[in-house]
């Protein structure tokens, strides 16, 4: 059997403030496949992208990881002192984030940034470097590779710019790539050449893609399997299709029923009521009862676990309904 490139085991994430400490993640767990398109879907403050940075040990201050695993090639990340970290960053597991010109340094060349990364973790030359990082952007089917290492930063489109940060993060050979929200924000028409890049190079190098997102659209179009993340826990987990088509938990159908689609029978969008809990104050029970047309005195009292939905035992999710409408 395919052992996982990457598992998250029971991830807590803590942020101490002057206000109180807030509960950012709260007992995360996920696999991500060699090759694996995944996405980890929510609204903003759901956790998403603290739990990605946790990945590579990024949480800025003052959130602390105060519990839990990630495994990565057979190693847990968490137990590594900082000096193998840097050497893990980039050359094993990349980032992108929604604005690459927060990543990309304007005074310097893109030629000279993606060399720089190569040269960090590779004893290359100079010239072979830049060869390397040439064929990469050509391999990205950036026309004129050339032009575009000699280029500043601020002289390309977003979409170039969003190319060049891919660019970079594989430069080195990474077999994880953490996106997220990669392109947000993208024009539509330059968002799906991103996402069908990000496809093509899952295909062609077998790169792992972790696809950080609050748009169910971007999941249905590029992902294999998905996590629904909502108050730092994952409320939902299985097969793309089957999550979206079956949606078995009351906040993966809020989403579903907030997607614009064309082709829908609905007349209106119809938002999920009340907002993200901030994470200070601790939910008794299930922690989307406060916004949940369902919710009963269980919901209130008992917090869910992950629950198969289906006989596959792959679509999971953290309801107390689950199973109750059989039989
Ligand atoms: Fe709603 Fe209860 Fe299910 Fe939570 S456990 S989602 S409150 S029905």
């Amino acid at each position: 059997m395919t052992e996982p490139l990457l598992r998250i085991e029971d991830l807590y994430v803590r942020f101490r403030t002057d206000e109180g400490t807030i509960r950012a993640v709260n007992g995360v767990n996920l696999e991500i496949m060699p090759g694996e398109m995944f996405g980890l879907v929510g609204e903003s403050g759901c956790g998403k992208s603290v739990t990605g940075l946790s990945i590579l040990k990024l949480v800025p201050h003052p959130g602390r990881i105060t519990r839990g695993k990630i495994w990565f090639r057979g190693e847990n990340l968490l137990e590594k002192p900082e000096s193998a970290m840097r050497e893990i960053r980039g050359r094993h597991i990349a980032m992108i984030f929604q604005d690459p010109m927060s990543s990309l340094n304007p005074v310097f060349t893109v030629g000279h940034q993606i060399t720089r990364v190569i040269r960090r973790h590779h004893h290359v030359s100079r010239r072979e470097a830049w060869e390397r990082a040439a064929g990469t952007l050509d391999d990205l089917g950036i026309p004129d590779p050339e032009r575009v290492m000699r280029s500043y930063p601020y002289e390309l489109s977003g979409g170039m710019q969003q190319r060049v940060m891919i660019a970079i993060a594989l430069s080195c050979g990474a077999e994880l790539l953490i996106a997220d929200e990669p392109t947000t924000a993208l024009d539509v028409t330059i968002q799906a050449q991103i996402l069908e890049l990000l496809n093509a190079l899952r295909i062609r190098r077998g790169v792992s893609i972790l696809m950080i997102t609050h748009d169910l659209g971007v999941v249905a179009e590029t992902c294999d399997r998905v996590a629904v993340l909502y108050a730092g826990r994952v409320v939902e987990s299985g097969p793309t299709d089957a999550v979206l088509q079956a949606p078995a938990h009351p906040y993966t159908q809020g989403l579903l029923n907030a997607l614009p689609r064309p082709s829908a029978r609905r007349k209106s969008l119809q938002a999920i009521p009340g907002s993200v809990p901030g994470g200070i104050e601790e939910i008794p029970g299930c922690p989307f009862h406060p916004r949940c047309a369902l919710a009963d005195d269980l919901c209130r009292s008992k917090t869910p676990i992950m629950t198969p939905v289906d006989s596959s035992g792959a679509h999971l999710a953290a309801c107390h309904l689950i199973g109750k409408s059989e039989g």
